[in-house]
């Protein structure tokens, strides 16, 4: 195959999101973010949890999976250490990844492999009809909710960073040009990379819409903003504990911040923790280690 396309990526048969979803800003941003890193759809596997977004991976054409709910991460982790040079990308939805596979979600920091995870995050199960999922505000009544939930919420960027992922992002379904990027760093991080994208969910959670994100009810003030440049989320190989706990101070602040707008970008980009394929190579001198293609690409700050 000579030059990678965005149309390298896509699938030739319908799809049955219902109009307006943000899946499908996802799945464009990730079309064009695996055709802008130069990769071939050989080169990639896209697995998928049970819900809306499992669907995903039947929409890339690449090797895809459609998994357990709750288990995409096993799934992934598994393909990831069989065939380091694959490229691996997970997609979940908030309830198949923070509810019945929180386990696994905290498990996979603790090993820190080379993949990628997506979490579409639109704060209900719609697949199965709108019920609350664990991100879903306590007191909020979405529109098929009969009572508001009394239960409190995840915070998944917090959840992730006490579980050891190594970068953390997050990013708005329909800011394609912001999730391209997010996507193609969070590839390009030689880790566990975890990328939260809000998503609104036109037809059961009628409280957080597109609208409501762009702040039509507020003067047209987005209530979603990059991260102010300023902000570096990159802890240096050799950063010593005091700049870690700087580093991570400043996350904090940024992830559990209570007022407008809600920031998104990359959070966390930590380089002084070794990848799990690092470590097996280590241990195990026949494991094979190769770096995948997109590596030979440089990002935003150089590194290859
Ligand atoms: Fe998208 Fe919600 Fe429809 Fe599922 S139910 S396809 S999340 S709009």
């Amino acid at each position: 195959m000579a030059t990678v396309t965005v149309k390298d990526f896509q699938v030739g048969f319908p799809n049955d999101w219902c109009p307006g979803c943000g899946d499908f800003g996802i799945l464009n941003s990730l079309h064009q973010a695996l055709a802008g890193l130069g990769l071939k759809p050989h080169e990639v596997a896209v697995f998928g949890g049970i819900g809306c977004s499992g669907k995903t991976q039947y929409y890339v054409n690449a090797y895809d999976v459609h998994t357990l709910h709750g288990r995409v991460l096993p799934y992934a982790t598994g393909a990831k250490l069989a065939n380091p040079e694959l490229t691996v990308v997970a997609v979940g939805g908030d309830g198949d990844g923070m509810a019945i596979g929180a386990g696994h979600f905290v498990n996979a920091g603790r090993s820190n492999l080379d993949l990628t995870y997506i979490l579409h995050n639109n704060e209900v199960y719609g697949l199965t009809k709108g019920q609350a999922s664990p991100t879903l505000p306590m007191g909020s009544q979405t529109k098929s909710l009969p009572e508001p939930t009394i239960q409190g919420s995840v915070n998944p960027l917090m959840l992730a960073l006490a579980s050891g992922y190594t970068w953390i992002g997050r990013g708005y379904a329909f800011d394609v040009r912001g999730l391209v990027e997010l996507i193609q760093r969070a590839i390009r991080h030689k880790g566990l990379s975890f990328l939260e994208v809000l998503q609104p969910c036109p037809t059961y959670n009628n409280l957080h819409t597109k609208a409501w994100f762009a702040g039509k009810d507020q003067g047209g003030v987005p209530r979603v903003a990059p991260l102010d440049p300023s902000y570096d989320p990159v802890i240096e190989p050799d950063a010593g504990e005091g700049a870690v706990r700087a580093r991570l101070g400043a996350f904090v602040v940024e992830a559990t911040r209570g007022g407008e707008p809600i920031r998104t970008g990359v959070f966390l980009e930590n380089l002084s923790v070794p990848d799990l394929g690092e470590r097996l190579a280590q241990r195990l001198p026949a494991y094979r280690h190769a770096p995948p293609a997109h590596r030979v690409v440089a990002d935003a700050k150089g590194r290859s």
